[in-house]
C-alpha cells in the first residue's frame, strides 16, 4: 500500500506491516476530518504514548514498522481523541511550569495562562519577611498545580491546599509527592473556606470556576464534555466564587496579606468592584496574561485600624 505524507509531500510504499509514518498520516487525516485542528501534533503525541517513546525518538523511528499490539493501542487512543477527550486525560499528564502533573477527568487541566498567577505570586512572596515560614492557602487546588508549584519555588512556604472534591485532592496529593513537596503541603477537603480555621495566611491563591453558566455549552467539546463542570461553572454571571472568596478571604489574611486570583478575561472591572465594596482591601491590580487578556487580580488586606 502507499501513503502520502502531506507535510513532506513524499509518497511511501509499504508492503507488510505499516510504518509508523504511514499510520500517522492516516490518523492525522481522521483527526482532521473529526474537526481537530492540532491533528498531526495530536497523532504524534498519541503515537509516542502508544509506543512509549519521547518525541525525538519518534522522529528517528518513522520508517519502522508498527507492531500489531502497538497498532491496537494507538487505535484505541485515536478513538478516544476522536471523541474529543483532551490529550492530557488520554496521556494522564500535563506540563505546567515545566513540571509534569498527573491529570484525570476529576481535575481541570492546568492552563498556561495560570502560570502567570505563579509569576505574580512569586513576586508578592518576595515582599514578605524572608526568615519566616510563608503561609499560603490554595482554594480549589484541583490537580495541585498552584500549590505544588509554589511549594517547589518557595522553600519556606507552608501550603494548605483545599478542594471540595476528594478525588481532586487525591490527584493533588499524588502530584505533591511526585515533586517532593508533600511534606510542606497539607491537603484538606473544604468548600472554599468552610473548613479553614487558620487566619494568618500571607497569601491566598485561587483559580476558581469562572465560566458564565450560559457560555459553558459554547466551549470546545474537550472542555465542556470532559473537564469537571464544578471546576468551570461560575454561576449565571461567572462571579459566584469571587463573591464568596472576596468576602470570606479577608478573615483568613494577615494584615498586608495578598489575595491573588485568576479571573476571566472580561471580569477585571466587576471583580475590582467586588473587592472595593468588600472594604479592607487595597485598591486591586489587574495583570494581563501573555495573550494580553486580563487574567490575574491582586489585592492586599489592610489592617482594620488603618482602613
Ligand atoms: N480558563 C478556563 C477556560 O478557559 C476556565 C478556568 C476556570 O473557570 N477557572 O475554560
Amino acid at each position: 500500500m502507499t501513503c502520502m505524507d502531506t507535510d513532506s509531500q513524499v509518497v511511501y510504499s509499504t508492503s507488510g506491516p505499516q510504518t509508523i509514518r504511514c499510520v500517522l498520516v492516516g490518523a492525522t487525516q481522521r483527526l482532521k476530518a473529526g474537526g481537530i485542528d492540532s491533528a498531526r501534533l495530536d497523532a504524534e503525541v498519541l503515537m509516542c504514548h502508544a509506543i512509549r517513546v519521547e518525541k525525538s525518538q519518534l522522529y528517528v523511528s518513522l520508517d519502522k514498522p508498527l507492531e500489531l499490539s502497538a497498532r491496537h493501542r494507538f487505535g484505541d487512543l485515536l478513538i478516544r481523541r476522536l471523541h474529543r477527550e483532551p490529550i492530557a486525560y488520554i496521556t494522564g499528564c500535563q506540563e505546567f511550569w515545566s513540571l509534569d502533573f498527573l491529570v484525570t477527568p476529576d481535575v481541570l487541566i492546568p492552563r498556561p495562562e495560570t502560570e502567570r498567577l505563579v509569576e505574580i505570586s512569586l513576586q508578592c512572596a518576595g515582599a514578605f519577611d524572608g526568615d519566616l515560614p510563608l503561609r499560603i492557602v490554595d482554594i480549589g487546588t484541583g490537580s495541585g498545580a498552584l500549590a505544588v508549584t509554589l511549594a517547589k519555588e518557595l522553600p519556606r512556604a507552608q501550603v494548605l491546599a483545599t478542594d471540595v472534591s476528594p478525588a481532586a485532592l487525591e490527584i493533588a496529593r499524588h502530584n505533591a509527592a511526585r515533586h517532593q513537596v508533600a511534606d510542606r503541603i497539607q491537603f484538606r477537603a473544604s468548600n472554599l473556606f468552610d473548613s479553614i480555621r487558620e487566619h494568618e495566611f500571607h497569601i491566598i491563591v485561587a483559580n476558581p470556576p469562572y465560566v458564565r453558566r450560559g457560555e459553558l455549552p459554547a466551549l470546545a467539546p474537550e472542555v465542556s464534555q470532559w473537564e469537571p463542570r464544578t471546576a468551570l461553572d461560575g454561576g449565571l454571571d461567572g462571579l459566584d466564587y469571587y463573591r464568596r472568596i472576596v468576602g470570606q478571604g479577608l478573615r483568613h489574611l494577615l494584615p498586608g496579606g495578598a489575595l491573588i486570583m485568576e479571573i476571566g478575561a472580561a471580569m477585571g472591572r466587576e471583580i475590582m468592584e467586588l473587592l472595593g465594596a468588600a472594604g479592607n482591601y487595597t485598591p486591586p491590580l489587574v495583570y494581563q496574561d501573555y495573550a494580553l487578556n486580563d487574567r490575574v487580580i491582586v489585592a492586599y488586606a489592610v489592617s482594620p485600624n488603618s482602613a
